[in-house]
């Protein structure tokens, strides 16, 4: 078969495993509790006979609860299936066909570089610094050769999470060139998110999800927000694509999610208690991790490959994510999951510790 020369070319980002038998799912950052009850309703609720129509290809009731939620107008709210679609939407309608590539750190979020090759947009890759943290002096330095920039914060894999200040003095460094801060943790992280900021700062893009801190991974549903310029760019994109952006189903849940505040308060509070708490009994056991921002802690122990712990874990029965890149290949990334979870998890790591690696 002759296939396309792009589609020759392409590696697709790979998904974390989605087990059919029951293991104790720790790879994917999904949310251990159900979504609101609201959701519940507003599915029950939903009119079915509906259904026979596309949906509002503006998904104005759904961009305006994300508007008050935010505290921006509707028209700087864009949203689509998933942040992965609004982000392959912003790589397509900000850096595609420019000269000077995209930057992005080496170790972050591995579907940009994916969204880049699909939408043969260049990018160039700038190295975390020793300690795996953004190396935001370096990106500013590079602002001149560069058509813009992306980062996710808190970052991916790393769970670490950079001051919002200077971030800040990132997205000024880059004038008019869209910079991208992909937030799919920042409700789990102690620094505040840039969403208030698109007023001031026009050139930046904050894209969040409702897959993470609202359990609705299943629904597929995020957004960005900023100046309508950038907004009107991606939906430019979107209507070259898919004149509707979410299905109405989803549009229903993910509005019943985003209006229940009190709920979201609740469940992100029992993730970032059990994050500590996993926390401090994974260096009980010798294991190193930075101070996780996310819902997820990213772990290595001294002396031991991260091949040979996911597998253990595995036999095990537990699921946990790792990249088998050269900088982070012994660290395993552990989804926050229940007090239930991480007590399971504890006692598997004692177990295959305790045995010798002989035993994993
Ligand atoms: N950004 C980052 C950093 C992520 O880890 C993920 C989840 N894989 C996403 C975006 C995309 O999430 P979703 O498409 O479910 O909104």
């Amino acid at each position: 078969m002759k296939l396309s020369k792009l589609a020759s070319t392409l590696t697709p980002y790979t998904a974390g495993e989605q087990p059919k038998e029951k293991t104790v799912k720790l790879n994917t950052n999904e949310n251990p509790y159900p979504p609101s009850p609201a959701v519940e309703r507003a599915l029950r609720e939903f009119d079915t006979a509906k259904y026979r129509l596309y949906p509002d290809p503006t998904a104005s009731g759904l961009r305006r609860a994300i508007a008050e939620y935010e505290g921006v107008n509707t028209e700087n709210v864009f949203v689509g299936n998933g942040s992965d679609e609004v982000l392959s939407f912003a790589f397509a309608a900000f850096y595609g066909g420019e000269d000077k590539p995209v930057l992005f750190a080496d170790v972050t979020y591995s579907f940009y570089k994916v969204f880049g090759s699909l939408y043969g947009v260049n990018y160039r890759e700038l190295p975390l610094t020793a300690d795996m943290r953004l190396d935001i002096k370096s990106i500013i330095g590079h602002a001149d050769d560069s058509c813009g920039c992306v980062f996710a914060n808190p970052n991916a894999p790393t769970s670490i999470a950079e001051e919002r200040e200077a971030l800040l003095e990132l997205a000024e460094a880059y004038g008019e060139k869209p910079v991208i801060a992909d937030e799919a943790y920042a409700d789990f992280s102690h620094v505040r998110s840039m969403a208030g900021d698109v007023f001031t700062h026009k050139n930046l893009l904050v894209v969040k999800t409702f897959s993470k801190s609202r359990s609705l991974a299943g629904a597929r549903c995020g957004y960005a927000i900023g100046d309508s310029e950038l907004i009107d760019a991606l939906r430019t994109v979107k209507n070259c694509f898919n004149s509707y952006p979410v299905n109405a189903v989803t549009a229903a849940a993910a509005e019943a999610a985003i209006r229940d505040r009190e709920y979201f308060d609740k469940c992100v509070s029992k993730i970032t208690y059990e994050r500590g708490r996993m926390t401090a009994k994974l260096r009980e056991l010798g294991f190193e991790l930075p101070d996780s921002d996310a819902n997820f802690v990213f772990a290595e122990y001294p002396g031991v490959s991260g091949e040979q712990l996911q597998n253990g874990l595995r036999s095990r029965g537990i699921v946990v994510r790792r990249f088998n890149s050269p900088r982070i290949k012994d660290r395993l990334r552990i989804t926050v999951g229940t007090g239930e979870d991480t007590d399971v998890l504890i006692s598997a790591l004692r177990e295959m510790l305790s045995g010798g690696s002989g035993q994993f």
